[in-house]
């Protein structure tokens, strides 16, 4: 008897002489896993593990389950497994005025319709219905980063936290009264105190947002690179949306808005410039010596006509280059698929060259392009041990994704925003099987509804 339970106490002993297998919070396995790291590297099937906000590894399934116990697993086993997108450029809020005013060109449209419902419409209570409705159409398709430029940035920032997205924020700054800024000076100090309440934040990274040359003066600007370099934060600003711009800038600066702000000494490093349109070849030089990263938003450009921005030209430079879909008003949605294949159909179209933008760097510029954007691709646009865990899985079972050679062909060319099914930010679950958990989608979607209203009585809709 007495050898008997010796020689089980024996074998227990070999047993828990083996390396235990760590304890971790989640693994998610797909069909095809694509990294987007240096290699490009895809794994079929391919598994992710997750640990607090960090992915510790990434490897086959059966090598994951060797290695990992999980608290957690999410085994989407049809689906495609990618970083989640990360939108340069949207004013989240701006979903309030989807459809509001469509078929207008930029100047028109803003001066007719979209200021004069702003300085009607725009308070704490909007911004935050409208950011709800926003991060809820975001975590739906798949957007796991967003870069935002609007007012009361401070609840933009706080309905951000709450719905679990990762955010680059800034509180825009702007020569006329802004809804929450009599004057460019109290904009700059509500940046500062923007800058001080968010600094550190792991979710939110505050920023300081010019809205544009056209709309600043130079000592606003200069004042803006100044805090910016101050704290150590991004600058987001718009940069050649128009010819308009460019004629106005020429007029009054005799310069191209790039030239003009590489004059004064504007560009400094972070600063994130939307749209790019109108750059002729000196101007993308100065952007890619400055490292001003560029932000191609090809819906909003094409719908209000704004014209196509060099993007073969600005890569074949070395400017960092990510992808955005403006905001709702002018898009009109916030799906970061739509803005890829639209991305990837308009260098061709106006290069005629079919081969300039494939699915692949589409894809790399709503990823990795997007992080080297925002300055964050130390942390996010692909999937690699260490980073943080924004990822998502894409279903791809619809009629339209079938049969499937190239998952990334697919994305780029015919998936959608509703295709997304899981979408995870720093770790935590977002939404699974398309229930999104963070927000309460009927009740932000009647919340919408409710302040609509206003909407249209003010601008008599
Ligand atoms: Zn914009």
């Amino acid at each position: 008897m007495r050898a008997r339970i010796v020689l089980v106490l024996l074998a227990c002993g070999a047993v828990a002489a083996q390396p235990a297998r760590p304890s971790i919070a989640l693994i998610v396995i797909g069909r095809t896993v694509i990294t987007e790291n240096a290699r490009h590297q895809v794994l079929s099937p391919g598994a992710v593990a997750i640990d607090g906000n960090t992915i510790v590894d990434v490897n086959a399934p059966d090598a994951i389950a060797g290695k990992y116990r999980a608290a957690d697993t999410i085994d989407v086993r049809n689906d495609v497994v990618l970083p989640g997108l990360i939108n340069t450029h949207t004013h989240a809020p701006m979903v309030m005025y989807r459809g509001l005013a469509d078929d207008l060109a930029l100047m028109d449209w803003l001066n007719k319709y979209i200021f004069p419902a702003e300085a009607k419409t725009v308070s704490p209570e909007m911004v935050r219905t409208g950011t709800r409705l926003a991060a809820l159409e975001m975590i739906e398709s798949g957007t796991t980063t967003y870069t935002d430029m609007y007012y009361f940035e401070e609840e933009i920032a706080k309905v951000t936290r709450e719905a679990g997205l990762r955010g680059v924020l800034g509180n825009t700054i702007i020569r006329f009264p802004a809804p929450d800024a009599r004057t460019p000076a109290e904009g700059l100090a509500r940046t500062e105190a923007f800058i001080k309440a968010f600094k550190g934040d792991p979710l939110i990274t505050p920023a300081v947002a010019p809205h544009a040359l056209y709309t600043n003066d130079t000592a606003t600007l200069l004042a803006c690179a100044e805090l910016a370099r101050k704290y150590g934060v991004p600058v987001i600003m718009h940069l050649a949306e128009t010819e308009a711009e460019l004629k106005d800038a020429r007029d009054t600066y005799s310069a191209t808005p790039t030239a003009y702000l590489e004059r004064i000494g504007f560009w400094g490093p972070r600063t994130i410039a939307a749209h790019a349109v109108w750059v002729n070849d000196e101007d993308i030089a100065i952007l890619a010596r400055r490292g001003v990263g560029v932000s191609h938003n090809p819906e909003s450009n094409m719908k209000l006509a704004s014209g196509s921005a060099p993007i073969a030209k600005l890569l074949a430079a070395g400017v960092a280059v990510g992808l955005g879909t403006d905001g709702a008003a002018s898009n009109n949605d916030l799906d970061m698929f739509g803005a890829m294949r639209q991305a990837s159909f308009l260098a061709k179209h106006i290069t005629h060259d079919p081969a300039v933008m494939p699915a692949r760097t589409a894809l790399d510029l709503a990823t990795i392009g997007g992080a080297r954007v925002l300055g964050l691709d130390g942390q996010i646009g692909s999937l690699e041990a260490g980073k943080r865990a924004d990822l998502i899985s894409v279903s791809m079972g619809a009629a339209r994704q079938t049969p499937l050679y190239d998952p990334v062909s697919h994305l780029v060319y015919v998936t959608r925003g509703d295709d997304v099914r899981t979408t995870i930010v720093d770790g935590r679950v977002l939404m699974r099987d398309r229930i999104v958990k963070t927000l309460d989608a009927a009740a932000v979607i009647a919340d919408a509804n409710r302040l609509a209203e206003k909407v249209r009585a003010a601008v008599g809709r």
